[in-house]
């Protein structure tokens, strides 16, 4: 069985949902095939034990991400705000003047990690961890900035170039707080919104094994069918993008682009209780763990009736305690929040854990990183493609790397470059001469 569109899109997360509901939206014959018996990707939701929805994945996006909050907006999506109010909590405790010299510390060493040229060649060759070992700041906030890094990129800070991180850092530009906002119906449900749009250009549960550009239409085959197109936008993740077999083999530029990266390892962990008891205290419910890298939980609450906390256990810290098991995992945070927060973090109602390292379809999360040291043009030879396969995720986009937002604004991206791509194909086919009919002599 076989079936011919103008565009196929390989993926069906938000980079994937964006580029073709543009396409759609332009008139364009696309279809999207999508591995999962779900849309979205690494925006997910789950039902915890009382049978509440929540994101097991991508949740949260600001007034500075304008592309998801337009979209959350249209698609008439209540904004719930991040509860804020009250205490922040250090583990082990510092008085609030040292927490305040400390974040301090943590953001001046991170601006000037920003101020330096990604291409500045006295760089070449350093990681995040061993520049960070060369800065003079107090021991603490250097902590913390490794705490930082490797809770938001997921992965070990001795092993990230310092040009990736400058360059995908100066990308994330939001001025108010990136946890901002979360939609109360779910991220997750956003996805579903635009899955319903595109109908039945959607297919699940189609899994894309191999692609074949040789001459006429690309071939694009799942383990038992065939699907043709002039146009394919590989709208996964570069990890799980290098993991598709292309026929001819992809031109070398690209294939060691595609190969340049590493996902990151994160769990997302979320305590639903019956009442919110660290607001009796005075207390946000935002909790950093000076002791550990790369563990950090906030108030979740959708509102006053879901009390909940969420726990994000990102980098080498994700990996390490995989070994727990869930049950280790829930006691460990139980544990841990008590001692944070009080004795009632220990009465929660319902706990849930995903955990996103190695991923199969998506690799892990937050996001994958350019991980070559040397591979400084990997992410524009992706943006390139080559003129029939377009590659668009998150991780290629200009602005909010690793966001939503960024997934939004790839696929966008990527939608453009195949209408122009396909316009180019209409004007050369029409300068080609017409094949002769078949009686007609031909010269
Ligand atoms: C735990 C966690 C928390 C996060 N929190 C936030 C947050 O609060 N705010 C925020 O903005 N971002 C957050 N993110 C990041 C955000 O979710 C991602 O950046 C974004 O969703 C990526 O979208 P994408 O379309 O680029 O990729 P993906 O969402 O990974 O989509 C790729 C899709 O392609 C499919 N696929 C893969 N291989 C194939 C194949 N061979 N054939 C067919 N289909 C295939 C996958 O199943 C998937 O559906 C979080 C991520 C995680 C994991």
């Amino acid at each position: 069985m076989s079936s011919s569109h103008q565009v196929i899109v390989v993926g069906a997360g938000f980079a994937g949902l964006s580029a073709a509901t543009e396409l759609a939206s332009r008139s364009i014959d696309v279809v999207v095939l999508e591995a999962r018996d779900r849309v979205g990707g690494r925006v997910e939701s789950l039902r915890n034990a009382l049978g509440e929805r929540f994101d097991s994945g991508g949740q949260f996006f600001c007034d500075d991400m304008t592309e998801v909050t337009a979209l959350a907006r249209r698609h008439g999506k209540t904004f719930a705000e991040t509860p804020l109010d009250g205490a922040f909590t250090a583990q082990p405790p510092v008085s609030a003047a040292e927490g305040e010299r400390i974040f301090a510390g943590s953001t001046a060493i991170r601006e000037r990690m920003n101020a330096i040229d990604p291409d500045d060649p006295s760089i070449k060759g350093l990681t995040v961890g061993a520049w960070l070992e060369r800065q003079g700041d107090p021991l603490a906030a250097k902590a913390a900035f490794n705490s930082m890094i490797e809770g938001l990129w997921c992965r070990p800070i001795g092993e990230i170039p310092l040009w990736y991180l400058i360059d995908n850092d100066r990308r994330i530009t939001n001025t108010v707080w990136e946890l901002q906002y979360f939609p109360a119906e779910t991220m997750h449900s956003l996805a579903d919104d635009l899955a319903a749009e595109l109908g039945d250009r959607l297919m699940l549960n189609t899994a894309v094994a191999r692609i074949e550009r040789s001459s006429g239409k690309i071939k694009v085959h799942t383990s038992s069918r065939l699907f043709e197109a002039d146009q394919v936008i590989v709208a996964v993740p570069p990890v799980t993008a290098s993991r598709i077999a292309y026929r001819p083999a992809l031109p070398e530029p690209l294939s060691r682009a595609l190969n340049a990266w590493k996902s990151g390892t994160v769990m997302k962990g979320q305590f639903r209780y019956a009442r919110a008891f660290w607001r009796d205290k005075g207390l946000n419910g935002m909790v950093a763990w000076r002791d550990i890298h790369g563990l950090f939980a906030h108030d979740n609450s959708r509102d006053a009736d879901h009390p909940t906390l969420v726990v994000y256990i990102g980098g080498p810290l994700a990996v390490e305690w995989r070994r727990l098991g869930e049950a280790g995992i829930r006691a460990e945070l139980a544990r841990r929040l008590v001692t944070a927060l009080g004795p009632e973090a220990e009465e929660f109602l319902a706990f849930t854990l995903r955990d996103w390292v190695d991923d199969r379809w998506s690799g892990g999360g937050y996001s994958d990183l350019i991980m070559e040291m040397d591979a400084r043009n990997a992410e524009a030879v992706l943006l390139e493609g080559d003129d029939r396969v377009q590659f668009a995720s998150s991780e290629l986009s200009p602005s909010f790397p690793g966001y939503v937002e960024g997934a939004i604004v790839a696929g966008k991206i990527a939608a453009e470059r195949a209408l122009h791509a396909l316009a180019e194909q209409d004007r050369t086919s029409l300068i080609r001469p017409a094949p002769p009919h078949v009686g007609e002599p031909s010269r």
